[in-house]
């Protein structure tokens, strides 16, 4: 069926035919606009690769600490060391926070903060330690390449050290976050003090071959152009080709409140739900052949347009957030139940299903 509507773009036949998109072919469906036949190849690569199971994973969101030595053009979150509203989470209020997350039905705890320039390694080693320790089964997925980047900078030490010491604590799988876009034309202008693109994929081969597994992000929606969205993805696929280390790829809307780029009156707008779709739809074709798994990041979204965006390329809905200071901080809802999830997956058709860190199925309903 699919075949006979598709006509007017090669990028889109070779898709079809399951062929690896080039950089051109990217650029191209970037610049595509007939939406409907995007999202219906790109739905059809999805139900082809992983079927019509949507997942999502209870979640524990924890920003330990909101002090930061960057200052992002593209972050409201961040807090210089001494602000009235700056704070650190002390190792009880961590294990705090987490039992209630556990109680709650977390099976992973998602913990990232900004780059605090005083607190030592071992901070982060005793926080790992003190989480395994009181409850074993929960995944660790924490700090981003870009914190693992500042921490090795910060107590000169190498990355592979800081990583190894790590995991020896208890780290075992790591976030997306902090990749932002790769390119530097683009990333220079939207992040300030955090490590360059090509710095964030040499941490996250080493975690990989580590075996400590991650997510990927890309953050779009601000002043990028195609070539850096496509630029992105290509350089996500060619890692993955190498450590298969990447779960899933979470595209990240840019939210604009409280950051600099809007004071600035660089992005005046959040960016179209057009385009999150095509974003979603792009991610799903480019990453087709290395990667199965693209999240919907239902907390930028709202729920109605993630549910769209699952319809056109996404399984996975990230996530149960039980907490989420970030997006909050640019004035976004950010809790939902597994039961809300699982109702917004069925409203669509689909099958919700429970899932771990690694993407194994825990539950379906
Ligand atoms: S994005 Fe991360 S590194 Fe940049 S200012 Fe915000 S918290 Fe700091």
């Amino acid at each position: 069926m699919l075949e006979q509507l598709v006509r007017d773009s090669q990028a889109l036949d070779r898709a079809i035919a399951g062929e690896e998109l080039s950089y051109k072919d990217g650029i191209d469906l970037m610049n595509y606009d007939n939406l409907h036949l995007l999202g219906a190849v790109a739905d059809a690569t999805r139900k082809k690769l992983v079927g019509d199971t949507v997942t999502f994973a209870a979640s524990y969101y924890m920003n330990y600490t909101n002090v930061c030595a960057a200052s992002c053009q593209m972050c409201a979150f961040y807090r210089k060391d001494g602000a009235d509203d700056a704070y650190t989470l002390t190792l009880e209020e961590i294990e705090q926070r987490v039992g209630i997350a556990k109680q709650m039905g977390a099976t992973e705890v998602h913990i990232v903060g900004g780059f605090h320039p005083k607190l030592p390694l071992e901070y982060y080693e005793d926080m790992m330690k003190i989480i395994k320790t009181k409850h074993p089964q929960l995944n660790i997925k924490a700090l981003t390449a870009a914190e693992i980047f500042y921490l090795s900078k910060l107590t000169k030490n190498s990355t592979k050290e800081i990583l190894s010491r790590l995991k020896d604590a208890g780290l075992d799988s790591m976030p997306g976050g902090g990749a932002e876009l790769f390119h530097p034309e683009i990333r220079n202008k939207i992040i300030r003090g955090k490590c360059s693109g090509q710095e964030w994929l040499d941490v996250i081969e080493e975690a990989h071959t580590m075996g400590i597994k991650s997510n990927v992000t890309m953050l779009y929606g601000h002043i990028e152009k195609p070539e850096h969205v496509i630029d992105h993805l290509i350089k996500i696929r060619e890692l993955q080709k190498k450590t298969h280390g990447f779960l899933t790829l979470i595209p990240l809307k840019f939210s604009l409140d409280n950051t600099e780029l809007e004071r600035d009156h660089l992005v005046n707008n959040e960016c179209s739900s057009v385009y999150d779709l095509k974003i979603i739809e792009i991610s799903r074709l480019m990453l087709a052949n290395v990667l199965n798994n693209i999240s919907v990041y239902w907390v930028a979204y709202g729920k109605k347009l993630a549910q769209v965006a699952l319809s056109n390329g996404g399984n996975d809905l990230v996530g149960t957030a039980f907490s989420e200071e970030i997006y909050r901080a640019a004035g976004k809802p950010t809790t939902s139940s597994i039961e809300e999830l699982a109702t917004m997956v069925k409203e669509i058709g689909r099958v919700p299903a429970q899932r771990n860190t690694h993407f194994k199925i825990l539950k379906q309903f």
